[in-house]
């Protein structure tokens, strides 16, 4: 196995973070930073000749016990070949990942999926070797805001729709282990679905709290560490006025109870506390990305 290094950790209370990824990919600048110049977004962010940007996929997976909670799947097995190549994506690594934590699908009790766009769903399946494809996580309970599923099986709006092609592939397999969800929700003790919109209408984040201990994975409100910036926002954004709004919230309660936050797609940084310092914010006891995990994906170059 390539991937041998473990996935890091952090401790929540009595919790136990690991963040796993599905690995490293590539997608427009541009999309991800919306209304910012590229000037600004590049040095941060080097785009390659095709302006793609390297991203990450990463998956929270919250454990306590017997129970483990995975935030997201990424984008899994199932992309064809030509979408392969414009993602510089393959298999996905999140079956390794367990793997190196000891664990196997069988073990995830929770799937939380954040919304239903295919960098964040695509690994609620995995295509078997004969093509068809089956639930990855075979005793999962997957938990999606209600209206979130509803706008990806039915909406008739030209964008939407093609945000949410691939909804069905993914949903079929897993219909019978879905659960519907309306608003705030508590998923298990201690760990919570809340709503920000923005993203998506129904877009939600996770929230792990134990005592004084706290843990924030803010998905695609705040996708990289530069989108902490508050016009820093991706142009998929359907609402970015409610993202800026909401994120403003969520960091302002990260720096003043001192909670760790993730970012659903930063290729440098898994998870750090944030802090103020002069106007300006600051991650502090980073959690990197282990260098070798860049290693084993596409370089950035032209094709
Ligand atoms: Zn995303």
């Amino acid at each position: 196995m390539e991937n041998e290094q473990k996935p890091p950790k952090i401790q929540v209370g009595s919790f136990t973070i690991a963040f796993l990824t599905d690995g490293l990919w590539l997608n427009d600048g541009g999309c991800m930073f919306g209304v910012v110049p590229r000037e600004l977004w590049k040095k941060d962010h080097p785009p390659d000749p095709q302006n793609r940007i390297r991203l990450n996929l990463t998956c929270p997976l919250i454990i306590r016990g017997n129970q483990a909670v995975l935030v997201d799947t990424g984008i899994g097995n199932r992309l064809r070949d030509v979408e392969r190549k414009i993602f510089g994506h393959q298999d996905g690594w999140l079956p390794e990942g367990l793997a190196a934590l000891g664990m196997e699908p069988g073990d995830i009790t929770h799937v939380v999926l954040t919304h239903l766009h295919f960098d964040h769903c695509g690994g609620v399946v995995r295509r078997d070797p004969a093509h068809a494809f089956r639930a990855a996580f075979p005793r999962a309970r997957y938990v999606v805001q209600r209206g979130e599923l509803e706008t990806a099986r039915s909406s008739s709006n030209e964008r939407l729709r093609a945000a949410y092609r691939h909804a069905s592939e993914c949903l079929e397999p897993i219909g019978s282990q879905l659960e519907l969800i309306e608003g705030d929700t508590t998923i298990i003790a201690g760990v919570q679905a809340l709503v920000t919109g923005g993203h998506t209408t129904d877009h939600q984040i996770v929230l792990v709290q134990d005592g004084q201990a706290a843990f924030v994975h803010l998905a695609d409100i705040v996708p990289t560490r530069s989108h902490m910036k508050g016009p820093w926002n991706q142009s998929y954004d359907l609402d970015a006025l409610t993202t800026m709004e909401r994120k403003a919230h969520y960091l302002e309660r990260a720096i003043m109870e001192r909670w760790w936050i993730s970012f659903a797609h930063d290729d440098q940084i898994f998870s750090a506390h944030v802090d103020r310092e002069a106007g300006k914010l600051l991650l502090q006891d980073v959690v990197s990305v282990p260098p070798n995990l860049a290693r084993r994906t596409a370089p950035l170059r032209a094709e």
